[in-house]
């Protein structure tokens, strides 16, 4: 746990077993667990290879019902009289075993379903057919069709509620129920005057892009009014922004959300549902601190202040208790997801293969010595605990010497290479010695004596882990194997697009978030990785950079300790990647034919030669985006 505080961000869905595997528990700690380790290997023997996530309904089920039991524990604790639901926002994750499991799994808790565009309700009517009394609350930027869909769906029997974000929109809903004659229910999104906090702070405040300022929330309750239809108004709605991770953010949103709440239901009779969007956080660093990638409060916390704030606001004028929806999607999904990928090799100084060098070495091209490779070899012998510092003064010179000796052509291509490995040698032994030391002299413990490897990872950042690029989120990184034996390099993660932003350089460990991860040395053999929590929005806003399409996805089920896989995703092929380019894989295939042709015809490739090379360009085509295995 000291390299990577699996307890700490873990939830208790993650431990490292007996045999130095992660094991996964989807019904929480005290629950048995399944080796991870052992189902990615079983996945590979099956042709199913890494990159591949691995999506736990177990997990997703378990943070449902958690949610559920942290309001449910609250309400009753504080004797609330309203009700508590949830809905999914699908655009954190609109895969569609997540959202069929979201779906099913909320048909018991009571949970619905969050949509933000036209073709999230298309995707969301249909999978909730049959359910009625599901909920789905409609935010998003709304046209006369996205509402007439809505209308109709009310006529179904569905229980679904357009929010409007502007006063053109309410017309909208009023004209389109004229039309159809049905009574839709409508729900206004407003803007608070508190700030939030994070990242996303700015989804609320006046500047914020959506919701309508309050004054306008009277306008829309007036027009209502005019128009005989005020029972209509049943929702109050604000969303404060992802991932909040001040929980006082949270009391002084929802405390003004309750105002606004209690005043207007005094005019709206049929206003009972308060929904206060979405924002609960996920803890990916395990240090519930207020910073951006943790948060300071549980789930728990969250709910007791929320019904509290929520309750108190209403009690104190006499209202009603609304029925508080929550659109919390980060804390629903995050848990559910695994990628694990694949180490191809590894870079950095420490790779650099010894050598044996003598005097001779030192000579240049007149048999004359020079002075700073001699001084290389030197301090390479000289190194001990005593002279350690010295070596370092000594050893930091010759190397800059040398290298400007390079410059001005006084030594050799060779030699250069030579001081480079000498350098780099000395430097990885006196990092060693200087990890015995009780004391290590001031200087040398503040030089970062050991420049961490890059490990190249058969993945893609940008499809996979695109919020690591883009607002530096923090994922947990563990080795999911050989953690029954000390993790001695360490490291940084590199992926094999050409991008050196493709990097990780952000870890979790014991001592929080390091600028390294600890990893064991390549041996030749598989070396595999797990990245964690990765279940929210990583897969909805990942793109092709390079053209890496998505990885191999499997949805794990487990129970009483075993494990089977209830389906298997493939991933995008070449084929499929170029396609959404509007490149034809046909066509590409038959301008290679034909310069294989025009090859042949010159005499520059036999007939075998040509076969070979069509054949490894079209299995290339139809094959998946990732290194494959030899
Ligand atoms: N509701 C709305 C309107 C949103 O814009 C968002 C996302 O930002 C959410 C809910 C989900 O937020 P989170 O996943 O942080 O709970």
């Amino acid at each position: 746990d000291a390299h990577y505080a699996v307890s700490s961000w873990g939830a208790g869905y993650f431990s490292v077993g007996e045999r130095g595997t992660v094991l996964v528990h989807p019904d929480g700690e005290d629950s048995p667990g399944v080796d991870l380790h052992e189902i990615v290997s079983g996945l590979d023997k099956r042709g199913i290879s890494a990159p591949v996530l691995l999506r736990f309904s177990g997990i997703l089920a378990n943070r449902l019902r958690r949610l559920r039991g942290a309001f449910d524990g609250a309400m009753e604790e504080m004797g609330y009289g309203g009700a508590f639901s949830a809905v999914y926002p699908i655009k954190v994750n609109q895969e569609r075993h997540i959202v069929e499991e979201v779906a099913r799994c909320g048909q018991e808790l009571g949970f619905g379903l969050e949509v933000g565009s036209k073709p999230e309700l298309l995707t969301v009517l249909a999978v909730t057919a049959g359910h009625n009394e599901q909920m789905i609350v409609c935010n998003g930027f709304k046209d006369a069709r996205y509402i007439e869909a809505v209308a109709l769906a009310t006529k179904l029997g569905r229980k679904i509620v357009p929010v409007v974000e502007s006063l053109r929109e309410l017309e909208l809903v009023v004209r389109i129920s004229k039309e159809y004659d049905v009574r839709v229910p409508i729900g206004v999104r407003i803007k608070l005057s508190g700030s939030g906090s994070g990242r996303w702070k700015e989804s609320v405040g006046s500047s914020s892009k959506f919701g309508l300022f309050v004054s306008e929330l009277v306008e829309v309750m007036d027009r209502l009014k005019a128009y005989g239809m005020i029972d209509r108004l049943e929702l109050l709605h604000c969303h404060a922004g992802s991932q909040m991770q001040d929980i006082r953010t949270v009391k002084s949103l929802v405390a003004e959300l309750s105002q606004v709440y209690v005043d207007a239901r005094a005019e709206c009779e049929n206003l009972k549902y308060l929904d206060i969007g979405g924002g609960l956080g996920v803890d990916y660093t395990g240090e519930h601190t207020s910073s951006d990638s943790s948060m300071n409060y549980t789930v728990e916390e969250f709910a007791r202040d929320v019904v509290y704030r929520i309750g108190a606001s209403c009690d104190a004028v006499g209202a009603a208790h609304p029925t508080i929806i929550s659109e919390c999607g980060r804390a629903m999904v995050a848990h559910a997801s695994v990628l694990v990928v694949n180490v191809l090799g590894a870079t950095g100084p420490g790779q650099l293969a010894r050598v044996e060098a003598t005097d001779d070495d030192a000579l240049d091209r007149q048999g004359e010595i020079v002075q700073p490779l001699a001084d290389l070899i030197g301090a390479k012998q000289e190194l001990t605990e005593e002279t350690a510092l010295e070596v370092y003064h000594d050893m930091s010179e010759a190397y800059e010497a040398a290298l400007s000796a390079f410059g001005l052509g006084y030594i050799t291509l060779r030699q250069r290479s030579l001081a480079e490995r000498l350098y780099w040698e000395i430097r990885g032994r006196l990092a060693e010695i200087i990890s015995t030391m009780a004391e290590p002299p001031e200087e040398l413990s503040d030089v970062n004596l050991a420049i961490p490897e890059t490990y190249f990872c058969n993945f893609s950042l940008f499809q996979s882990l695109p919020d690591v690029w883009a607002i530096e989120q923090v994922f947990p990184v563990v080795p999911i194997h050989r953690l029954d034996e000390e993790p001695t390099r360490r490291v940084v993660l590199a992926d094999i697009t050409c991008d050196s932003d493709g990097k990780m350089t952000s870890f979790v460990s014991g001592e929080g978030v390091t600028p390294v991860l600890s990893a064991h040395p390549l041996r030749g053999e598989d070396y595999r990785l797990g990245i964690f929590l990765v279940g929210a929005y990583q897969e909805a806003l990942g793109d092709l950079h390079n053209l890496f399409g998505e990885t191999n996805a499997v949805h794990v089920e487990v129970s009483n300790g075993s494990w089977k896989i209830a389906d298997v995703v493939r991933g995008e092929t070449s084929e499929q990647v170029l396609g959404y380019m509007l490149y034809d894989p046909k066509a590409l295939a038959r301008a290679i034919t034909l310069d294989c042709e025009r090859a042949h015809e010159e005499g520059l490739l036999n007939v075998d030669e040509m076969r070979t090379f069509l054949r490894l360009y079209e299995n290339g085509l139809s094959s998946y985006t990732y290194l494959e295995s030899e």
